[in-house]
């Protein structure tokens, strides 16, 4: 397709002739040059890009020029840096070009909407956090926001050309930030419009639904829509006032949030237009001439009197003004009027900005602006939750997986919903998630694993004594809270490793061993220990024996043959993870490693002092030396009688009986069953608990690794409460 250049050229300039025709009322002495120059400067800049639809792109800017000085009613700075917003983002002029051609304040405002587009464009979610902190900023001058929702008016106005993806996340972004942001400054035809376009890209089902209604039901409304203003327009000039008077249709998404939210169809809807009636009065006689006016209206239309609201002596905190009720029309139906004066109704619709035409001088401009920027920077910066009424806007709604709570001093933080005090305390910062010991939701003292909701404001109380614990993983959601604690867990273990690291050399030392790495990491091998910082770590716990040092060094002097296999061996169903029998014990005056079974009788585990007793048809059975059976057997049959010993193995775990006697104290078997399942590497394969007038009895059979492993675990269960006797027992039940 051949583009005509030259019909381009014309067009451009065409539009250009239809922006300084909008803007010129505005333009004092001297600014028709300088938007000249910029329009120049910008059709150069921007000569080599198209949009997507195929038009150059210089359409764009004039067009968002166009809207800020017809729809918001910018001066001629507004549109200089309208016509620019996108240069020094997309094109080689830079911030110093602008700077040099057209001034400093230029320059500043086009710095900002270059910063916004960084902020809040490229982020794949959208936090109202971040809008907060965007807006503080930018509104060193409102232009800036101004210009901003201009463009972002005129993408939505052309966002057919988009991709489906590319449409759905600006339209939610328009619904989510610059519509309330509109609302907010009073822009309601931007408003407006940005909210029904937002509605169409997302929910287009849902908008034509509505828009084919509004359209099919139009000639029956404006039928009704005479016959309610024909007497009015009588009485009104008989009166003497300058008005007009005219029938508002709602805008398709307030509609459709009415069929929403209040769970009406369109059908049941009666307040689908107001009457607007606005007046051509001076200011001074603005109050009175619209009070007049409702008089006369209710005189003959009854009004309801619970629907009268006087925005005209307290106006809305985004400036609107205006006189509403509600009044029993024609064929039994209400209706409500709007009663305002024009310049009322321009500020309506077109905010602040509209301020401007009415001050003449230059210094008032100024000061007005002012002023509704101060307005507009305390209520960001102001904690009260009132005044952050307008953030209402966006929570939750469009972001229901997310949540936002408040530190004491009214920051916001966005988290995930699910997310607790303990990640509100990481997402602050690392330290304070560290010493984290507690939290006080709105001023309620809370654990560590308390759930937020959306709007709890959550002081952390920390102590510099706190260190992140192992279960404080099940306590949090979000991945920064996860990593930082696992991080430091690692940490702490790596530490406790070193300081073990030290001991292990001492006693390496004391046992004349040298402390090469050859020796440590066979050492670890001998005990089947994975690694030497798990050593290590064992060691700086107390969990490494002189006695395996000593019996290392003997094995190292002496290296076992392989035994011969004879029968294989049955360890019981106990062992988890079985391997050949003959690894764990040697047996007999050379220490070999032979088959053997473990005797039921009195179900010894490694760590047990052991002899083996060689039987007629089971080969080699072991047994401990306080067997009951074993001083028969030792008495009796002393030649059948060979040495055992255990070889270390942390792998294998086998079946103990432990007793517990003690007094029935409330929640005694739940603190014994929880110390149990917290030990590592223990499993419980019975439990049983008798309790007889007031005393308690309970055995419990486990797996354990061997005696040490299972004396420890006896130790702790005679601390706990109630518990006076904690006994191993030989019997399987
Ligand atoms: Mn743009």
């Amino acid at each position: 397709m051949k583009i005509d250049l030259e019909a381009e050229r014309k067009e451009i300039l065409n539009r250009y002739k239809i922006l300084i025709k909008a803007c010129k009322r505005r333009l004092e002495k001297g600014d028709k040059e300088i938007v000249r120059k910029a329009f120049e400067v910008a059709v150069e800049a921007h000569k080599e890009m198209r949009r997507k639809s195929g038009e150059p792109y210089i359409y764009h800017p004039i067009a968002v020029a166009q809207i800020c000085a017809e729809e918001i009613g910018l001066g001629a700075t507004g549109i200089v840096c309208a016509l620019l917003h996108d240069t020094v983002e997309d094109t080689d002029l830079t911030l110093e070009d602008v700077k040099g051609l057209f001034g400093e304040k230029v320059a500043q405002i086009i710095n900002g909407l270059t910063k916004i587009s960084g902020v809040i464009d490229n982020t794949s979610s959208i936090q109202a956090e971040n809008f907060r902190k965007v807006l503080l900023t930018m509104s060193e001058d409102i232009r800036v926001i101004l210009i901003k929702l201009a463009d972002r008016m005129h993408n939505m106005r052309t966002l057919e050309h988009m991709k489906r993806e590319k449409q759905m996340k600006i339209a939610s972004e328009t619904l989510f930030l610059y519509a309330p942001l509109a609302h907010r400054l009073g822009l309601n035809n931007i408003k407006t419009e940005l909210e029904d376009l937002g509605l169409k890209y997302t929910n287009s089902e849902g908008y034509y639904d509505i828009a084919v209604k509004l359209q099919e039901t139009e000639p029956e409304r404006k039928r009704f829509v005479q016959k309610f203003i024909e007497p009015l327009k009588e009485i009104l000039g008989e009166q003497g006032f300058q008005f007009k008077i005219f029938g508002r249709p709602k805008s398709i998404f307030s509609i459709y949030n009415k069929t929403k939210t209040k769970g009406v169809a369109f059908e049941e809807i009666y307040d689908l237009f107001a009457i607007r009636i606005v007046i051509d009065t001076p200011l001074e006689q603005e109050k009175s001439d619209c009070w007049k006016v409702y008089s006369i209206i209710t005189d003959f239309y009854h009004p309801s009197p619970e629907r009268l609201r006087d925005w005209i002596s307290t106006p809305k905190s985004n400036g609107y003004e205006s006189l509403h009720t509600t009044v029993m029309g024609p064929e039994g139906k209400w209706v409500e009027v709007q009663i305002r004066t024009v310049r009322m109704d321009e500020l309506a619709e077109k905010g602040y900005a509209a301020h401007w035409k009415y001050k003449d001088s230059a210094a008032d401009k100024e000061s007005k602006l002012e002023n509704w920027l101060q307005r507009i920077r305390e209520m960001l910066e102001n904690p009260d939750p009132n005044a952050l009424e307008f953030m209402d806007d966006f929570k939750l709604n469009l972001f229901s997986d997310e949540l936002f709570a408040f530190t004491p001093k009214g920051d916001m933080k966005t988290l995930p919903v699910g997310a607790t005090a303990l990640d509100f305390a990481f997402e602050i910062h690392t330290k304070v998630g560290e010493q984290c010991i507690g939290a006080k939701v709105n001023f309620k003292l809370v654990p560590l694993s308390y759930e937020l909701k959306s709007g709890d404001q959550v002081e952390i109380l920390t102590s510099n004594k706190q260190t992140p614990k192992e279960d404080w993983l099940g306590y949090v959601i979000t991945a920064k809270a996860k990593s930082k604690i696992k991080s430091s867990l690692k940490e702490q273990r790596k530490k406790t490793a070193e300081e073990g690291r030290e001991i292990m050399e001492r006693k390496f030392y004391k046992n004349k061993l040298d402390f090469t790495l050859q020796n440590v990491n066979d050492f670890c091998q001998f005990l089947k220990i994975p690694s030497s910082q798990e050593l290590f770590y064992r060691a700086a716990l107390g969990n490494v024996d002189i006695k395996e040092i000593k019996e290392y060094i003997r094995f190292k002097n002496n290296p076992v043959k392989p035994g011969r296999k004879t029968v294989t061996p049955k360890i019981e169903q106990l062992v988890t993870n079985a391997r050949g029998s003959s690894d764990m014990l040697v047996i007999g005056d050379d220490m070999q490693k032979l088959d053997y079974k473990l005797s039921p009788c009195c179900n010894p585990i490694p760590g047990d002092d052991v002899f083996g007793f060689i039987t007629v048809a089971e080969g080699i059975k072991i047994h401990r030396v306080n067997c009951p059976n074993a001083i028969k057997l030792l008495s009796n049959y002393a030649y059948r009688v060979v040495k055992a010993k255990w070889l270390n193995d942390q792998m294998i775990s086998f079946l103990a009986g432990i007793k517990i006697i003690g007094t029935d104290e409330l929640g005694l078997v739940n603190n014994i069953t929880k110390i149990i399942s917290s030990e590592n590497n223990v499993n419980m394969r019975s439990i049983k608990f008798d309790t007889d007038d007031g005393l308690f009895e309970g055995t419990i059979m486990i797996y354990v690794h061997d005696t040490k492993h299972l004396n420890h675990l006896m130790d702790v269960l005679k601390k706990v409460k109630g518990v006076t006797k904690v006994e191993r027992i030989d019997e399987k039940n």
